[in-house]
């Protein structure tokens, strides 16, 4: 009967040990990987990603108001939420919106676009990138190729945050 118990709970620890090996693989493991853009014409076939951070809390705000980018570098966007509330109660994301846009108007129709994460399908084309919504304790990010010289605005399109959760993208 001993036995039959030490042999249980030996079983059990194995199974534990596996269960947080899948957990520890699955995680994002980020290895942050700064390089200086060159300014080269071949810049985008083999330089650096520039990578970016930014966190979004439980009482709605961005840690930065300003993200900065040289034209054309290729930037990787990562986003992590650093509340615990989940998803649907204080999602957040990050949208650059292109120049032309009227971010109020932009903020309306997102609040409405629950079925596409927020992101209004009608202003597509007035992104210039954006990441997933998430919930607190996750991180997502997102790849894309900095636009034009510029200042753009960035903003979190879940509903009723872009007020607060608002920044400038400036390119240079
Ligand atoms: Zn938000």
């Amino acid at each position: 009967m001993k036995r039959i118990a030490i042999f249980f709970i030996m079983h059990c620890a194995v199974v534990l040990a596996l269960a947080c090996k899948g957990k520890s693989d699955s995680a994002d493991i980020e290895v942050p990987k700064k390089k200086l853009v060159t300014k080269t014409d071949d810049a985008k076939t083999d330089e650096g990603t520039v990578s970016l951070v930014i966190s979004g809390n439980d009482a709605m705000q961005f840690d930065k108001k300003v993200l900065k980018v040289k034209a054309g570098a290729k930037v990787k966007l990562t986003l992590r939420h650093t509340g615990r509330m989940p998803v649907n109660v204080m999602g957040h994301n990050v949208v650059i919106l292109n120049k032309d846009v009227n971010v109020n108007a932009f903020g309306s129709a997102a609040s409405v676009a629950k079925a596409t994460d927020y992101i209004p399908q009608d202003f597509k084309d007035k992104i210039i990138a954006y990441t997933p919504l998430i919930g607190g304790g996750q991180t997502t990010s997102v790849t894309f190729e900095a636009p034009e010289v510029g200042t753009y605005t960035f903003i979190c399109s879940f509903p009723g945050h872009y007020a607060l959760m608002r920044g400038t993208f400036t390119v240079e």
